[in-house]
């Protein structure tokens, strides 16, 4: 007789709103984690009163209506709209791309001007059939903007060319004609009221967690224990990396206390320059526009994962992307296994659609 309908394997996003779900319908459950806290990269640590993204920045954003409702029923989000800077060489601009980029980088001051120039480079660069990252953003935005505000940030980010990176990556980032700065289109967008552990804590009120533990430290007895498990961890490690190891970037932080009220003026700072090492510094106030006497920053510097690194990002080229889809055939084969989230379906995806993910399961 197995104890729990599921054992759910990571405290994650997935595994919490999972874990939600099926407690809702009278399912037993029992949330395993490695780590020594749930939340997964959600997760965030207290300093000087400050909530800190200890695995990155966070920010919610979703166009789907019953995705945010469903968040807003465990707690409620603030009117954090994300609208970063980026510094190339001492230089600020907006981002997204919208009309106070492009004034800051050639003076235009009307759309139609702004696109004149864009349809210049575009015309000059003779693309017209975009087959990589590259292509693909000198197609949109043109030259200028493609050096100064993609081409280092992303290279830093992801350690290869844009030249080997497929164009869908660069699609995320909106352009817009207008003087908008909101880096998202979606409808809805914001940050936890009070930080996400308490959307964790609210997902995962009354089930049975156990921190600190691994799964593949005793996997036969956590396979015995439950009906069906909900694994969320990296796919290639749940088949003992048969058909190879599929790749991905990590990244390391570097946080520190700064000893002013407020450091950069906005939570996020992306340095766009090849030179610079890190991608970004996120000054965590601002998320929730907090008025405490010091300030909490991140450096934040990606790198190629290795054995024991923390797996961020799944990498998007193609023999990566190869490979997955043959773990994803293996996957659908284990009859009492659901695979999910980011690490678990190796797809690069945004918080929303997560919970999207999980509220479309027959659970
Ligand atoms: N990007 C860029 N310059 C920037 C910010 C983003 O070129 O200043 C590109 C880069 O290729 C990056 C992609 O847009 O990988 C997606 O960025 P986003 O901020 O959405 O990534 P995430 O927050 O998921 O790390």
């Amino acid at each position: 007789m197995k104890q729990y309908d599921y054992l759910i394997v990571g405290a994650g996003l997935y595994g919490a709103t999972f874990a939600h779900l099926a407690a809702k319908k009278g399912k037993q459950c029992l949330v395993i984690d490695k780590r020594p806290h749930t939340g997964g990269n959600t997760y965030c640590d207290r300093i000087e009163d400050i909530n800190v993204h200890v695995y990155g920045a966070h920010i919610f954003h979703t166009s789907n209506k019953d995705v945010w409702t469903f968040v807003n029923s465990i707690v409620e989000f603030n009117r954090y709209t994300n609208s970063p800077v980026a510094n190339y060489k001492g230089k600020l601009y907006n981002l997204p791309f919208n009309m106070n980029t492009f004034y800051a980088l050639w003076g235009v001051k009307t759309p139609d001007e702004a696109k004149e120039k864009i349809e210049e480079q575009r015309r000059e660069a003779g693309i017209n059939n975009p087959r990589n990252l590259e292509e693909q953003a000198i197609s949109l935005v043109g030259k200028d903007i493609y050096e100064i505000l993609i081409k280092g940030y992303t290279e830093k980010q992801w350690g290869r060319k844009c030249t080997e990176l497929p164009a869908f990556i660069i699609r995320r980032l909106p352009v817009r004609f207008s003087f908008d700065n909101n880096y998202f289109n979606d409808l809805y967008q914001g940050i936890p009221t009070g930080g996400y552990n308490r959307l964790i804590d609210g997902l995962l009120k009354g089930i049975e967690v156990r921190c600190n533990t691994d799964f593949f430290a005793d996997r036969q007895y956590f396979a015995d224990t439950a009906r069906q498990i909900v694994f969320t961890g990296n796919i290639d490690e749940y088949f003992d990396y048969k058909l190879g190891h599929l790749q991905y970037r990590t990244l390391h932080f570097e946080t520190e206390i700064r000893n002013c009220e407020n450091h950069q003026g906005v939570a996020v700072m992306n340095y766009t320059e090849a030179d610079i090492p890190y991608t970004r510094i996120i000054e965590h106030k601002h998320f929730e526009f907090g008025t405490q006497p010091r300030t909490v920053i991140t450096r934040e510097y990606p790198s190629e994962w290795s054995a024991g690194a923390e797996a961020f990002y799944p990498i998007n080229d193609e023999r990566n992307e190869r490979l997955s889809k043959e773990y994803q055939k293996l996957a659908s084969g284990e009859a009492n296994t659901i695979f999910g989230g980011r690490l678990g379906e190796y797809k690069y995806y945004d918080m929303d659609k997560i919970i999207e993910n999980v509220l479309a399961k027959e659970i």
